[in-house]
Order: C-alpha cells, then structure tokens, then sequence
C-alpha cells in the first residue's frame, strides 16, 4: 500500500524565567499523505470550550430571524422555475431555498428545522438525513439544467465562530464551474495517485487505517470514519463514503451512515463542550471520476464565548498551515471509547439499519 505518513518531530528550547533550567517543548510536523501540506501538532495550543451564559441569548426566540417559521416563507427567496417546480425544497423539517449570497453559480441554504435554537448535540441523524435529501434534491435538479455547475459540496457552518452569520441552525449547498481550492487539490492529487497506482486513494487510505488501527474510529454502513493524520482543524473526524464518487450517487443508506456519523461526532463535540463546528461534504465532478470519493471533513471551533480568541491565526489563514492541540490518535482513541454514542444513535429516529 501507497500510502505514506510522514513527520518529523521537533524541539523548541528556551530558559526557565530565572534562566537556570532549560524548558523543552515539542512540535511535531505532519504530512498529509494525500496533499502533502504540512500541520503542527503543538504542546500549548488550546481551543476555548463553552460558557454557557454566553449563549443564553441566542437561545432566546430572535423576532428578526429570517429563518424562523413565522418569517421563511415570506423573506426567502425562491428557486428559479427553470431549475425546480419547487419554489423551496421541503424533506422531512428541512426547507431549501437560494443563497441570498453569491458564492457560487449556484448556491442554496437549507434551515434544518423550525426551532431556532439547537445545542450540538441536538442535530439528530434524522435532521441531518433530512436535510442532506433536500440537498442533493437541489444539486439533482440545478444539475439537470446546468451541467457547466459540476463541482459541489454540502457544508454546516454552525455559530460565529465558524463563519456563521445566523444562529438558527442551517446547512450551504453550492454548485459551480470552479472547484473550490481544496476541491482542487484533492482532484489533482486524487486523480496523480489513481494515474501512478491504479486504484482510489481513499479506498486505500481506509484499508491502511482499519489495519493500522490508530485513528480509525468507526465503520458504519458504507463509511468509514477516522481522524486525520494531518489535521486542518481541532478534533478533526473524517469519513470516506466507500464506492461513491458524487452526492448524486449517494442512496438512502448511505445518506443515513453520512448522517449518522456526524450526528454521532457532534454529540461527542458537545461533551467535550464546544458548540462551533465546520463540516463540509466533498463529491467528485458530477460526471464522474473514478479516482474519486465523497468524503467528509469535520472540526470543532473556538466555542462561542465574550471576546472568544479566534483558532484562525497567522498560520492558518496566511500560512495556510493548521496548528491543532491533540494528536489525532488520542482524539480517536477517545471517540471510540464514547460508549453512549450507541445508545444515542439506537433511539435517534432512524431507521434501523445493521451497524446501529
Ligand atoms: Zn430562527
């Protein structure tokens, strides 16, 4: 097998503050085995975990929130009669309709429920399977009459801290001509790989995780779930759908295992007590690529407190180069050990299907 996972750990030196001991602290550089861009994995860094007070407000019904049942259907936008019969995508409590913001050709937001406020560990596999339908009703249907639009991804950005403008809870769908700059690395790369071993990398990279066993965390259904080895993020989890190269060809079954990972990962971030996520849902060109698979990227943000410290510095934004505070194989470790995670996904309202 290929794959390569490649570091080098490193000292940092300095004197204690009377200058008569030497204090050494450790960084580790990792290499992402697919892009080959580096993460530090740093002694220090610390993500800021939730306050409670803080949040009380945004728990309160907000009488301007666009996306609350009194109001959605009136200040909405609706979707172009050329794409869709539907003026607004309805699934389950989802509702869909365009993105007021365009960036991107196509662009939709899909509210997961009429409550305004959900914790994180509220966002049940059911809402999740729900809202993920509606999107990929929406992809289907932009792509039907626009098939320039074929690089697309679902995406939750949740809170402030994540890029969120509105607390109530809400999912971004985009299709365009353009690939986003990861999406395009992960083609290149995707594709380079495919060319020089003949076969898909992230069929491999799960092969190479079951048996090394220090980061997987769960097969469910047609994914599998681990964290990564370089990580871009805080309790970063990532999934790989197993023999599916777009959302298109995703089916129930595998909307359901997508779904119940997530929702099963969310509840762990909420015990571990942050409330700001990022997820975003990868899938190939809609015309297919072999070396291709959907895959899933997750990580927790800075939680929402007063004055939060941003988890976005230097070397993330400018650098482009994340520094995380756990090693992704202690993040595993511990997922795995989340024994009501069961439980959760047992009585979460879905149906049942053989790996609950
Ligand atoms: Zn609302």
């Amino acid at each position: 097998m290929p794959i390569r996972f490649r570091s080098e750990k490193l000292q940092a030196r300095c004197a204690t503050p009377d200058g008569l001991q030497t204090t050494i602290r450790s960084v580790e550089v990792r290499y992402d085995p697919l892009l080959g861009t580096t993460s530090r994995i740093a002694e220090g860094v610390k993500l800021q975990t939730r306050d409670a007070a803080a949040l009380e407000r945004f728990q309160l019904q907000d009488q301007s929130c666009p996306f609350c049942a009194e109001r959605i259907g009136r200040v909405t936008p609706c979707i172009d009669p050329k794409v869709s019969d539907e003026p607004r995508i309805r699934a389950g409590e989802t509702m869909l309709f365009p993105n007021l913001v365009p960036y991107s050709q196509h662009a939709a937001v899909a509210v997961f429920t009429s409550r305004h406020w959900l914790s994180v560990s509220e966002f049940s596999s059911k809402l999740i399977i729900d809202n993920l339908t509606a999107c990929i009703r929406y992809i289907r249907a932009v792509y039907a009459s626009d098939s320039r639009a074929r690089y697309c991804a679902w995406n939750v950005n949740y809170l402030f801290p994540s890029g969120g403008s509105l607390s109530h809870p809400h999912s971004q769908v985009f299709l365009d001509p353009v690939p986003t700059t990861m999406m395009r690395f992960q083609f290149e790369a995707a594709e380079r790989y495919w060319q020089e071993n003949g076969t898909s990398f992230w069929e491999d990279l799960v092969t190479t995780e079951r048996e090394r066993n220090e980061r997987f965390v769960w097969d469910l259904g047609s994914t599998a779930w681990a964290t990564a080895f370089a990580p871009i993020g805080f309790n970063e989890v990532r999934a790989v759908v197993r023999g599916r190269q777009t959302l298109l060809q995703l089916d129930d079954a595998d909307i359901a295992a997508v779904a119940a990972g997530v929702s099963r990962v969310l509840l762990w971030y909420g015990a571990l007590g942050y409330d700001s996520f990022n997820v975003s849902l990868f899938s190939g060109p809609l015309d297919g690529a072999a070396w291709f698979r959907v895959n899933l990227v997750m990580v927790t943000r800075t939680a929402m407190i007063p004055y939060y410290r941003s988890d976005s510095m230097h070397l993330e934004r400018l650098h482009w180069e994340a520094a995380v505070d756990c090693a992704p194989e202690g993040i595993a470790v511990k997922l795995r050990d989340q024994s009501d995670l069961r439980s959760y996904a047992l009585t979460s309202g879905h149906p049942k299907t053989p790996w609950q």
